[in-house]
């Protein structure tokens, strides 16, 4: 048995902090646009990004309550990854989180170019 080994629930800060801003730039697009409620917010952001979407979903969850997103829907895209080959110097995009074979020659002298984009704001549907 490990003494003092409680099960704790990590705070996932670094999600509340994404989502508490993204709200505080939703507020600013209401009083500039003049709407009143949002329906959905869709969102991007890169495959290797630190964002975790089940924890970007629960902090969307809670802190969007009592704010204009409260009756909103959050849509997350997970952007693919863009690798240069070495071997044939194309490009190509990867949904693998580490892709190690380029689909162009079947070399495996690839790198990673694109994929840490943190989370953006792609669209807002209101009323
Ligand atoms: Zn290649």
């Amino acid at each position: 048995m490990a003494i003092g080994a409680k099960p704790t629930r990590s705070l996932k800060v670094h999600e509340l902090s994404l989502v508490q801003s993204l709200l505080t730039i939703i507020d600013e697009q209401a009083k500039e646009h003049g709407f009143t409620k949002v329906n959905q917010v869709n969102l991007s952001c890169g495959r290797l990004s630190s964002v975790e979407p089940a924890a970007l979903d629960f902090a969307f969850k809670t802190l969007a309550n009592n704010s204009i997103c409260d009756q909103a829907q959050m849509e997350l895209t997970i952007l693919p990854l863009k690798v240069h080959c070495f071997d044939c110097n194309q490009e190509f995009t990867s949904k693998d989180a580490d892709p190690t074979i380029c689909p162009h020659c079947q070399g495996d002298q690839v790198t990673v170019t694109e994929g840490w984009q943190e989370l953006q704001l792609l669209e807002l549907d209101v009323d």
